[in-house]
């Protein structure tokens, strides 16, 4: 059972292939360690029957010799993906019990390519926060603790449930989202690797929007080889999705093992923060030699726009939260809470539906879009997206390959730790929210652990639709820094 669960991706799917073991076996071992592990909370919506049918489905292909890339590779699905005829709630008590009729096309892609459904996954609520304690199925608990301490941690978030899921070793990889850092913050807080495509690399159809400008899909998995191997399946171009991007798929597992030898690394002045821990910077030097040692040469970079990212962040991301959510006004989807008029209605439902942090971000964006106010935040917030995204620009023109960073300010703080001011639980995507204004694709690779013996990630931002020396030069990391498992408590 436990040999099972803790083979990597790639490692499952050449048992698989050579009928070392079945689809059904290796489902089963999940689902096994899905049930025991109830005390993490990563799992909304737990989907055994479905899964057993799945894997049979694909063992009968299998023994065919039908098998396509993720034939009976069982994985775990956030619960912003629509997935036909299972509930599908972006963890938000206004879509109540809804049970989408249609199937997002990165599921569908994955099911076409032979994966097993194991269920959905938590999330912050509407993917809005960092630490999954948003959701109103409440917070997932990491799966990593500080040494000698019982003190639950969160998983980071909004796609806290895919990486605790796949750090506890629940499932073999999974699906997740990034507005702002969502796939990457809680893949540095689980030792897990997450990557966050360029954006229109991945359809958006079938998930849950927040802010349509910036969301983008991508995987959580245990290895930089893991990722390369989901997001083959995961991209393509979706007539669905007017913003995602008609360019061949690379075969990303290729640039696994490639030489980095010549590539130009930046290293951004701006991305050192004062008060930032020892550590973290301990860590940035270290991956940054560990690239040299692999023929790499870092250059120093400067990102001027850098210190706007964050505030102009929290104008657009919330401007188009508040247009997207619009439509939950209790008619057409989940909870409806009925008033003396249609008025009444819309708004009892809203007050009813969404939680705290929702809420927030739909006042923030009213305001902002408001006239009189729209030139002066909204507006002006775009033209410093411009600015950010210039910057990358200018380096990438000089000959820049990748740019490394940290992943985060500080590895996973506990539950209920931080919230009490909102901009503090803010602040833990200084890093990553830069890559979502311009588009970029960023990934996030364990490193090091902190003194208490928490994983802590880098951060790799690449050229646009050039995912492939990300995993390349991920790999790299990985290869030194070695691979991040929790011990079991739970
Ligand atoms: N933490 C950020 C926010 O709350 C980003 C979330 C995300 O990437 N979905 O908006």
């Amino acid at each position: 059972m436990t040999r099972l669960t803790s083979l990597t991706l790639a490692e499952a799917r050449d048992g698989l292939a050579n009928k070392s073991f079945t689809s059904l076996e290796l489902t089963d071992a999940h689902l096994g360690a899905i049930e025991a592990a109830r005390a993490l909370n990563a799992f909304v919506m737990e989907t055994p029957d479905q899964a057993r049918a799945m894997a049979r489905a694909v063992d009968a292909r299998i023994a065919k010799g039908e098998g396509g890339p993720l034939a009976g590779i069982p994985l775990g699905i956030k619960d912003l993906f629509a997935t036909k005829d299972v509930r599908t709630t972006a963890c938000s008590k206004i879509l109540g019990n809804f049970v989408p009729p249609y199937e997002s096309t990165i599921t569908s892609q994955l099911w076409r390519d032979g994966a097993v459904m194991l269920g959905k996954l938590n999330n912050d609520e509407f993917a809005m926060g960092s630490s999954n304690e948003t959701s109103c199925f409440g917070p997932v608990v990491n799966p990593w603790r500080r040494e000698g301490s019982n003190t639950t941690l969160v998983p980071g978030g909004s796609s806290g449930g895919s990486a605790s899921a796949v750090a506890a070793l629940l499932c073999m990889g999974a699906t997740a989202t990034d507005t702002g850092g969502s796939i990457r913050q809680p893949a540095a807080f689980t030792g897990t690797v997450g990557m966050k495509p360029t954006y229109g690399r991945c359809s958006r159809w079938g998930i849950v929007a927040f802010a349509s400008s910036l969301d983008q899909a991508g995987p959580i998995a245990r290895t930089v080889r893991d990722s390369a191997i989901l997001m083959r399946s995961m991209a393509g171009h979706d007539p669905k999705d007017t913003t995602s991007v008609d360019r061949v798929v690379p075969d990303y597992e290729a640039a696994i093992g490639k030489s980095v030898k010549g590539m130009k690394i930046g290293i951004p002045n701006e991305y050192r923060l004062d008060g930032m821990p020892q550590e973290i910077e301990k860590l940035w030097s270290e991956g940054a030699a560990w690239l040299k040692a692999a023929g790499a040469e870092l250059v120093d970079i400067s990102l001027p726009h850098t210190k706007y990212a964050l505030p102009a962040y929290y104008i657009v991301a919330p401007a188009e939260a508040s247009s997207n959510l619009a439509r939950y006004d209790g008619v057409r989807y989940g909870l409806r809470v009925p008033g003396r008029s249609i008025g009444e209605q819309y708004e009892n439902t809203r007050a009813e539906g969404f939680g705290p942090e929702v809420r927030r971000r739909v006042m923030i964006g009213t305001y902002v879009l408001s006239a009189g106010y729209y030139d002066a935040y909204y507006l002006r917030a775009q033209k410093v997206r411009t600015l950010i995204k210039r910057d990358f620009e200018e380096c990438f023109a000089r000959g820049v390959n990748a740019i490394l960073t940290p992943a985060t300010p500080s590895a996973a703080f506990g539950i209920g730790e931080k919230g009490a001011d909102p901009v503090e639980m803010y602040l833990n995507d200084i890093f990553t929210v830069t890559v979502n204004m311009a588009g970029l694709p960023g990934i996030a690779v364990p490193a090091g652990k902190d003194t208490q013996g928490l994983p802590l990630g880098l951060q790799l931002i690449g050229r646009p639709f050039d995912e492939e020396t990300l995993f390349s030069l991920g790999e790299v990391i990985e290869q030194a820094a070695g691979r991040f498992t929790p011990a079991r408590w739970w």
